[in-house]
């Protein structure tokens, strides 16, 4: 594995890849990696020739209020993690060289970004889209891998890539889970275990939404109502939010159907902490061939 920090050598390495034909895969992150991280990256290997793995904690991403001095680093460790898995080239940049001097330029992302994360988090997406296009101009994937963790961002991605006209296929992979359903986070590391044990609380707060549609219940409000009773049996749980949208616009529905996605957003201590679900619909995601198209 090529560890890559110089922009200009991603450049060259993509070039070359280009030139030999290979299809090349992209898994952007912020690093201190684990199982989440990991399967998008099986994917990648499985669908293409060369893959290429990006740690980079992005600070435009971050609001002034929000965690990113506290948001876990460990490249030692994720180059160990990414050392036996055979990808090609971890590319790790500098904030200096990505923001130089003088940067002034950003990507506004629409309405699809205005609720939900972008409503709790006001910066987030234009910093999110400004750096998945300055990292796709860099590494020029074919097909880049997402997680449905960050559903609302595979969205604003997607949304990127066709306004833009980038050349780069989206794929979105289901969300990966610790064995007692908790979905794998950089930041699940940093809870304590009283905020581990709390933070269950959102998978099953989304597990009744799933059990309430299976029973019947179409009412939008009934299992929100439900969700948040869930929710509330967690002292330690702040809501951000609770929401039942349609997945290609993020309407809220007042009908539930099958394909309907349920999310909430919670704080546990100074850890905020997302989940989401299809109801009814399991394994939307589940074939590799899929995009992030709904
Ligand atoms: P992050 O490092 O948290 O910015 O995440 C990098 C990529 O990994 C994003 O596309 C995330 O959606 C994805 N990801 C993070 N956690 C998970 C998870 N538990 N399952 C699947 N994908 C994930």
């Amino acid at each position: 594995m090529y560890h890559i920090t110089a922009l200009a050598d991603m450049k060259a390495f993509s070039r070359q890849a280009r030139l030999t034909g290979k299809k090349l895969a992209f898994v952007p992150t912020m690093g201190a990696l684990h199982e989440g991280h990991l399967s998008l990256v099986g994917r990648a290997k499985e669908g293409c020739d060369a893959v290429v793995v990006s740690v980079f904690v992005n600070p435009t991403q971050f609001g002034l209020e929000e965690d990113l001095a506290r948001y876990p680093q460990d490249l030692a460790g994720d180059i160990e993690i990414l050392s036996p898995l055979r990808v090609d080239v971890l590319f790790s940049p500098s904030a200096a060289d990505m923001y130089p001097q003088g940067f002034e330029t950003f990507v506004a992302p629409g309405s699809l970004a205005a609720s939900l994360e972008g409503a709790c988090r006001p910066c987030h997406f234009r910093g999110v889209a400004t750096v998945v296009l300055k990292l796709f101009n860099i590494v020029r994937p074919d097909v880049a891998y997402f997680g449905q963790k960050d559903f609302q961002q595979t969205l604003v991605v997607q949304r990127l890539i066709e306004d833009l006209n980038l050349d780069v296929q989206l794929i979105v992979c289901p969300i990966a889970r610790e064995p007692d359903g908790l979905a794998r986070s950089s930041r699940n590391a940093y809870m304590s275990a009283s905020e581990r044990q709390a933070a269950l609380v959102l998978h099953r707060s989304l597990r009744r939404a799933e059990e309430l549609f299976r029973a019947g219940e179409t009412k939008a409000g009934r299992i929100l109502e439900e969700i948040q009773k869930v929710l509330a049996t967690e002292p330690q749980a702040k809501v951000d939010y609770v929401a039942l949208v349609e997945p290609t616009r993020l309407q809220p529905v007042a009908l539930v159907t099958p394909g309907s996605l349920a999310l909430v957003a919670a704080r546990i201590g100074a850890i905020r902490l997302i989940d989401n679900t299809f109801l009814g619909s399991p394994g939307r995601y589940d074939d590799p061939r899929r995009t992030g198209r709904p």
